[in-house]
């Protein structure tokens, strides 16, 4: 039974605690494991450039991840062995430094430690007084800062880009179907809403388009020019036809970096455009948003600060811990239009814990929300702009490092202009098809992550299959692309090169 102020009430004499095993009995041996722990995460980050990239997961741990759950578990230090015998060595590769497929960050150890703290706590943002709403306020206004975006304005955390991408669009829906579509629901849509995005744009607008109950159909793809942005007067054209169609146009995303390429669409004609059609104009700055930290690059994200709501990741290119990402939006009311439900168990307070500074569980889907702002705020605090700044600058350098590698090399092709930190490209052979280069260059893909060697990933551009290296990585050395530029090139010429 605990009384007074529980300090007296310890796990030794409290029968509850001790039956159910889940506070230990002996704090000092569970304290000794976190140190351990904390010591073998720091080691594998401190050597990992010694390890291969990526290792496929044996037969034997696959096995062994299929067992049923225990009665009587095993205990602390059994199962941390588990761990490191079947988890720790066999994760997707995103620490190492040549890793660089799709678009993933490194992370950063400072990070991780924010979330075993934000753990800790077992802190929620949700709708309920207390530090972390507002450590979450300060770190949103810290990156609207570095981004660009108005002050004022409101924003969330959020898991990441695809989750930034479908709270942005469903506010714009709500304010620009031109109807109430949070009282009446899409069922009594007295036109058809359209959303425009060029075809590089990121697939979780679709699949937020389909969430919102407007289905693939109610995104219209747009064609992108050479340099994949999207083409204005085919956007404009589109908007046209769908107005005379008798459907409503509602919103445009534009892109501040697509995953494909990095490319940016022209933002400032986007906002002109939504401007004079009354569109809602969402970004999707996931990584690419990033740029406005480099003065250099800043002229890429022109007119990212006029969007009605403004994607970004924080674990992709500003290396936090996975998860992190968040959403900008520019009319805090609009915003708080498209949460707000009521319920009496979250009915405001005078005082107490039910009143909160900023309740962030009215400005998205979830109530119960993970404290990810520590982590972020612990890291910037701690680093300062500066080594960001860096990063997406010497990023940048590299991906044009590896640009000229290949254009320095006659087995390979650039095939994509690179305007950040994507290079996509391809082993070439002459005299070879389309078709017999894509199935060469699919195993130049593969063959460098199950060598270990290097991570890049792949995509397809005018319909043809190409090696994709995004640079979000804060471990990378010019090195390391030399080394990749090598292993492709002799991968190739054993494969069917000349
Ligand atoms: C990665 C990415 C997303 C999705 O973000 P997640 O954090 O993976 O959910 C959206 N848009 C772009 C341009 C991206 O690169």
């Amino acid at each position: 039974m605990v009384t007074g102020t529980g300090s007296e009430a310890s796990a030794a004499n409290d029968p509850a605690v001790g039956m159910s095993g889940l506070d230990p009995l002996d704090w000092d041996r569970l304290r000794r494991l976190g140190h351990r722990m904390v010591n073998d995460v720091f080691a594998h980050l401190e050597s990992v450039r010694s390890h291969r990239v990526w290792t496929p997961v044996p037969d034997s741990v696959r096995e062994r991840l299929l067992t049923p759950l225990l009665e009587n578990g095993i205990g602390e230090e059994a199962a941390y062995s588990e761990f490191l015998r079947d988890v720790m060595p066999y994760g997707i590769g995103n620490v190492h430094p040549r890793f660089w497929g799709w678009v993933i960050g490194s992370g950063n150890p400072l990070g991780a430690l924010g979330d075993l703290l934000a753990a800790g706590m077992n802190a929620t943002a949700s709708g309920l007084a207390g530090s972390p709403p507002l450590v979450e306020a300060q770190v949103l206004d810290w990156l609207r800062e570095l981004l660009g975006y108005p002050v004022g304005t409101s924003g969330i955390l959020l898991s990441g880009g695809s989750m930034a991408n479908i709270v942005g669009l469903a506010v714009g829906l709500n304010e620009r179907a031109g109807f109430d579509v949070a009282q009446e629901g899409l069922a009594r849509a007295p036109r058809a809403p359209v959303l425009y995005a060029s075809s590089q744009t990121h697939c979780s607008v679709e699949r937020g388009v389909r969430l919102l109950g407007l289905g693939s159909r109610g995104l219209r793809k747009i064609p992108v020019d050479a340099d994949f942005r999207i083409d204005l007067e085919a956007l404009e054209t589109a908007i046209a036809r769908d107005r005379v169609a008798g459907r409503q146009p509602w919103a445009i995303v534009g892109n501040a970096g697509t995953t494909n390429t990095g490319a940016f669409d022209d933002l400032t004609a986007l906002a002109d455009l939504a401007a004079r059609e009354r569109l809602w104009l969402h970004v999707d700055g996931a990584f690419g948003a990033f740029a406005a930290l480099v003065p250099e690059l800043s002229p890429l994200v022109r007119g990212i600060e006029r969007a009605d709501s403004l994607a970004f990741d924080v674990h992709k290119w500003m290396v936090a811990p996975i998860e992190a990402g968040g959403v900008f939006v520019r009319d805090a009311d609009a915003h708080r239009r498209a949460f707000a439900v009521a319920a009496d168990y979250l009915s405001p307070m005078p005082g107490g814990l039910g009143q909160p500074d900023i309740p962030f569980s009215a400005l998205g889907p979830q109530l119960t929300r993970g404290f990810k702002a520590l982590k972020v705020w612990l890291a910037l605090k701690a680093h300062g702009v500066r080594p960001y700044a860096e990063l997406v600058r010497r990023n940048v350098q590299q991906a044009r490092l590896l640009a000229r590698l290949i254009d320095d090399t006659p087995q390979l092709e650039l095939m994509a202009p690179v305007p950040l930190n994507v290079v996509c490209f391809r082993f070439h052979l002459p005299g070879a098809g389309d078709r017999a280069l894509d199935v060469l260059n699919r195993s130049l893909v593969v063959r460098p992550q199950e060598g270990g060697v290097a991570a890049p990933s792949h995509t397809t551009l005018h319909g043809c299959f190409v090696i994709r290296a995004c640079i979000t990585n804060h471990r990378t050395r010019d090195e390391d692309l030399e080394l990749f530029v090598r292993e492709v090139v002799r991968i190739g010429t054993e494969l069917g090169g000349d």
